[in-house]
């Protein structure tokens, strides 16, 4: 009989998967999501190119954290080494998504990071969301799926960005991957990330000469949502 906290891991992973589908932020079966259970350090990620209609939560692919699978007749996804390698390397995440939705696929493929313009984006992540370098060919024939974990990791390091405060990475020429406590909030990112790509996208069409947000501002949003000094929302409400 296998540990409660990996079946409900299990259920978590495929619920998580499934809402992608429908936010409208995967078409047919791409796009992933895994959670992993720290303690033991096992994560559940989508089985590969498999119909949510077709599955049961009981499908879902247990796997180490050394890419050993351990539970599951099917295989886990094809990206399953890029989510290895974030949990490795971020060692405060307790959830991976990756999708190639429209709007943040888009400055994924224009090789744009996504600027701070407004509150929207404040409220979420403190900063402008990086786009990776274009990934080299020899990255490409090595490891493909671990290299792409390494090109985000590499784009945190160099710019010294903090992976609790962006919570999200574009890869040139790709698409995003997101990350938070559990699987269900790596989907939520994914979402939040997608509309705020889309006003982005919007917002610079109105007006190509945009400035980003004034850094009061964007403490402002960012820090009364998140830190120790939050106030926003209902446990700190007075
Ligand atoms: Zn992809």
């Amino acid at each position: 009989m296998m540990d409660k906290k990996l079946l409900d891991l299990k259920k978590e992973v495929y619920f998580a998967n499934k809402r992608l589908v429908e936010e409208d932020l995967v078409i047919f079966t791409f796009g992933n999501v895994s959670g992993i259970d720290r303690q033991q350090g096992i994560i559940a990620i989508k089985p590969s190119g498999v119909d949510y209609d077709k599955i049961s939560w009981q499908d879902i692919v247990l796997v180490s954290l050394e890419g050993q699978v351990i539970d599951s007749s099917l295989k886990p996804s094809s990206d399953t080494k890029t989510h290895l390698k974030l949990y490795r390397e971020f060692p405060l995440i307790g959830g991976v998504a990756h999708t190639h939705s429209r709007y943040a696929s888009s400055f994924a493929q224009a090789k744009l990071s996504v600027k701070c313009l407004g509150t929207t984006h404040a409220d979420y992540f403190y900063g402008e969301i990086p786009c990776t370098e274009l990934i080299s060919d020899k990255a490409i024939e090595q490891d493909y799926e671990e290299e792409t974990g390494i090109l985000i990791v590499d784009t945190f390091n160099t710019t010294k960005l903090d992976y609790m405060q962006i919570k999200a990475c574009l890869v040139a020429g790709h698409g995003p991957f997101t990350w938070g406590s559990n699987a269900d909030d790596a989907g939520y990112m994914s979402k939040v990330l997608e509309e705020i790509a889309r006003q982005n996208f919007l917002t610079q069409l109105l007006n190509p000469d945009v400035e980003p947000l004034k850094k009061t501002l964007q403490n402002k949003h960012y820090f009364r949502k998140h830190g120790k000094d939050a106030y926003y929302g209902q446990d700190h409400q007075d």
